[in-house]
């Protein structure tokens, strides 16, 4: 990187930091050997600090900069008032220990967050404890393992998968000791009927259904599906990260879901990227409702009112997380469905499918569409082109970056050759869909006329092309002096 870090930026003597004129008395250091010197931290004025951080800002690219279709990680624009509702000092200065009488308008909150995802997702009840989708899938399976338990059916450990399962679900299915097994997806890109039918039998625990798929289709039997694997004994995980095609119109638990987890920070416009804060709240239908981590808000209506109190589900698989969950994502999700409504939630749904559809039947006419179907909230190209056989999915990603576009998903799902996985969202206007077609277009053209225009892109952007096989493995994630690091010859 040849921008200057900050570390190199110091002199002796320069100080940002301007602490007024101490009034306590001074408190004495800990004991020498828990002291450290020689730390090589950077001395810096003011501007140098604002102007690093500016800088590294500027180097990044987010929702609020320009069109982020990551296809399975719903980047939509996250209106900014949720940030506002967010920090309402009322609600974010309470201590996690106060007793529940003094926190009574957080318990409120949460308590009708619990029931507007009820109603959306046709639940018995919800837990907002789980702190990402990964963890929300962790405690279905848990939920899942505890039932068959309870009912003396330890034997069923086999987690029905599909092959267009996000990597999440085996992983979080072998955490909880249960085994995953892949079942195939059929040449329209739903699960194979016919590879369900050898594990219909005792030591079927479930299936994990994600629907829409990951190619973004919905299911054509999905209540086949569900049916089927209850027949059998087994249970039905929703995994429903991405509920952006189906608020106010499917309620998953009507289509036979037994368990599912919502990912807030994608579906319910809370930021995220980077490694930030998420939400991934559990809801189950009356198979496994007791069983929910816990505790949930609970409600009482009284003479002087209602009331809310903590609430442990009668066969609660315990906690999954401390205190409120992530209380910051569960406010703006909450301000999020009460500024749409129930209207606003559906047409939100809708314009994300008439988006994804609309940029399908633009984009198919340049790039292959493997699965040939009216799709949900996204769909999946195959970045290959005819004319230019040197050009992979990679290289059409790499040059987005120099149209000022985030890139697709690429290389997901695993079952499309040369995935590109495109999900505009709603919040795209036509304008801007259109201006991302465009430039997918030229860049199929430019993979003709101009292929290495592609194998060299980035251009324009902070960083050139990276190792990725190196960036993985060998990641440098503290800064050491360059002098320190050319002597490793690094
Ligand atoms: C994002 C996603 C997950 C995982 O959610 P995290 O919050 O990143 O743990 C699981 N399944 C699907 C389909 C997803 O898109």
């Amino acid at each position: 990187m040849s921008e200057p870090i900050i570390y190199e930026l110091g002199a002796p003597g320069r100080c940002a930091a301007h602490l007024p004129k101490l009034d306590v008395p001074p408190s004495p250091l800990p004991p020498a050997h828990l002291l450290r010197d020689g730390l090589d931290l950077p001395e810096v004025s003011e501007v140098d600090l604002v102007r690093h951080y500016v800088r590294l800002s500027q180097m990044n690219y987010g929702v609020d900069i320009g069109l982020y279709p990551l296809g399975s990680c719903t980047m939509k624009y996250n209106p900014k008032a949720n940030e506002e509702a967010a920090r309402i000092s009322d609600l974010h200065n309470v201590h996690p220990y106060q007793p529940e009488e003094s926190v009574q308008g957080n318990l409120a909150l949460m308590y009708a967050l619990q029931s507007a995802l009820a109603e959306l997702g046709g639940f018995q009840a919800v837990s907002l404890q789980p702190a990402a989708g990964a963890h929300g899938e962790l405690s279905g399976i848990l939920m899942i393992r505890a039932y068959h338990r309870a009912r003396g059916d330890a034997q069923r450990t086999v987690m029905l998968i599909p092959d267009s399962a996000h990597g999440t679900n085996p992983a979080s299915t072998s955490m909880v000791g249960l085994e995953a097994v892949e079942v195939s997806s059929d040449e329209r890109g739903n699960v194979d009927l016919s590879a369900l039918t050898p594990h219909l039998n005792q030591r079927l625990a479930g299936i994990m259904l994600t629907n829409p798929n990951t190619l973004g289709l919905f299911d054509e039997h999905v209540q086949e599906i569900c049916r089927r694997v209850h027949e059998a004994g087994g249970l039905v995980y929703g995994d429903g990260a991405n509920f952006n095609a189906l608020m106010g119109i499917v309620k998953p638990v009507q289509l036979g879901f037994d368990v599912m987890h919502l990912n807030l920070h994608k579906t319910f416009s809370t930021p995220h990227g980077g490694g930030g804060p998420g939400s991934g709240p559990v809801g189950a239908g009356p198979a496994l409702a007791d069983y929910l981590p816990g505790p949930l808000v609970a409600r009482d209506s009284g003479a002087e009112g209602e009331t809310y109190r903590w609430e442990i589900p009668a066969r609660s698989i315990g906690r999954v997380k401390s205190f409120y969950g992530h209380f910051g994502i569960i406010v703006r999700a909450y301000a999020y469905i009460c500024m749409l409504g129930a209207s606003g939630l559906r047409e939100s749904s809708e314009a994300a499918v008439l988006a994804a559809n609309y940029l399908q039947e633009r984009l198919r006419r340049t790039y292959p569409l493997p699965y040939p179907r009216t799709c949900m909230h996204e769909f999946v190209l195959e970045g290959r082109l005819q004319g230019a056989p040197g050009i992979r999915a990679l290289d059409i990603a790499k040059r987005l970056i120099d149209y000022g576009y985030h890139p697709p998903t690429n290389y997901f799902p695993l079952i499309v050759h040369e995935a590109l996985m495109i999900e505009p969202t709603e919040t795209e206007s036509k304008r801007e869909l259109d201006a991302f077609a465009d430039a997918l277009e030229r860049i199929a053209q430019e993979a003709v006329d101009h292929p290495e225009w592609l194998h060299e892109a980035p251009t324009r952007a902070p960083l050139r092309r990276l190792d990725e096989v190196r960036a993985a493995k060998d990641l440098v994630l503290c800064w050491e002096r360059r002098d320190s690091r050319d002597k490793d010859g690094q």
